[in-house]
């Protein structure tokens, strides 16, 4: 029997990087995948990928969030796992003398609030099955800061942590676990795009990772299918740490 068989997950930014991969991981596990994502071809290219759903939706938006979940359950029934994983690096300096109210803000949204709308909205789904796991993707950054500097999104990642925290110990007696998910540096169009912009912030960021390179996503999406699946049933509440060792370095 597959981990994962017949759950229904919803994965947002599904289309490339963390979620892509996971998508892939998840499906191979058994589970009915249904790709949210901004982007319309890449995440419909996924879903085609691994036979699942496409839901075009943004995160941060409420209308779409509730959409997104409300297809979901009434395409398979259900609504087993949210992996709430979407998110965006901030588009320039993000160093607190150089961050505008305008990037801040828009950070806020589609790395923090997008966790909250997506909580609120799939939360009622699984109080009324009894069970569901909530995996929200946060960052190393949450629980160490970055030698980056990187202020509006630290402070996002941060409270992702923090809220992931208060639903688990809140939802633990209804079946519901929810874990922040703290990967590492990771090989994907996101921090390719960063680093391209910088290359020497690559070099920075890599001295720091004990293990000596940065993650592939399929690694992080293991961990994921570990959260997501009944091995990690006495796991929540907790900052789930994929990181290669920087945070213990
Ligand atoms: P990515 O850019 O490869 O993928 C992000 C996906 O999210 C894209 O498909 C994009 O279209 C989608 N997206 C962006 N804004 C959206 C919105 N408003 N609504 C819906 N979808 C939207 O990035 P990634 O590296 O896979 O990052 C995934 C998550 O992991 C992010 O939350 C990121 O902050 C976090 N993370 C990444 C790293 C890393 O080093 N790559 C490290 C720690 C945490």
């Amino acid at each position: 029997m597959q981990r994962l068989q017949d759950r229904v997950a919803v994965i947002t930014g599904g289309g490339s990087g963390i979620g892509l991969a996971t998508a892939h991981r998840f499906a191979q596990e058994g589970a009915k995948v249904v790709v949210a994502d901004l982007d319309e071809e890449a995440g419909a290219k996924a879903a085609g990928e691994v036979g699942g759903l496409f839901v075009q939706a943004d995160v941060a938006n409420e209308d779409d969030v509730a959409r997104m979940y409300r297809t979901a359950f009434e395409e398979f029934g259900s609504v087993d796992v949210a992996f709430n994983n979407a998110g965006i690096s901030p588009p320039d300096d993000d160093s607190i003398l150089e961050t505008g109210i305008d990037a801040w803000r828009r950070v806020q949204e589609v790395n923090l609030t997008s966790v909250y709308l997506c909580c609120k909205h799939v939360i009622p789904y699984m109080q009324r099955q009894g069970k569901g796991s909530i995996i929200n993707t946060a960052s190393f950054v949450a629980v160490m800061g970055s030698a980056t500097s990187q202020i509006s999104y630290t402070a996002s990642k941060g409270g992702v942590l923090a809220m992931s925290r208060e639903l688990g110990v809140q939802f633990a007696r209804e079946g519901i676990r929810v874990n922040a998910l703290c990967p590492g540096p990771v090989d994907t169009p996101l921090l390719r795009e960063l680093f391209a912009k910088d290359p020497e912030r690559a070099q920075r960021r890599l001295v720091h990772v004990p293990i000596g390179r940065f993650a592939r996503a399929e690694e992080i999406a293991a961990a994921v299918a570990f959260l997501a699946s009944d091995d990690a049933s006495f796991i929540t509440a907790s900052e789930f740490l994929v990181d290669g060792g920087i945070s213990g370095a």
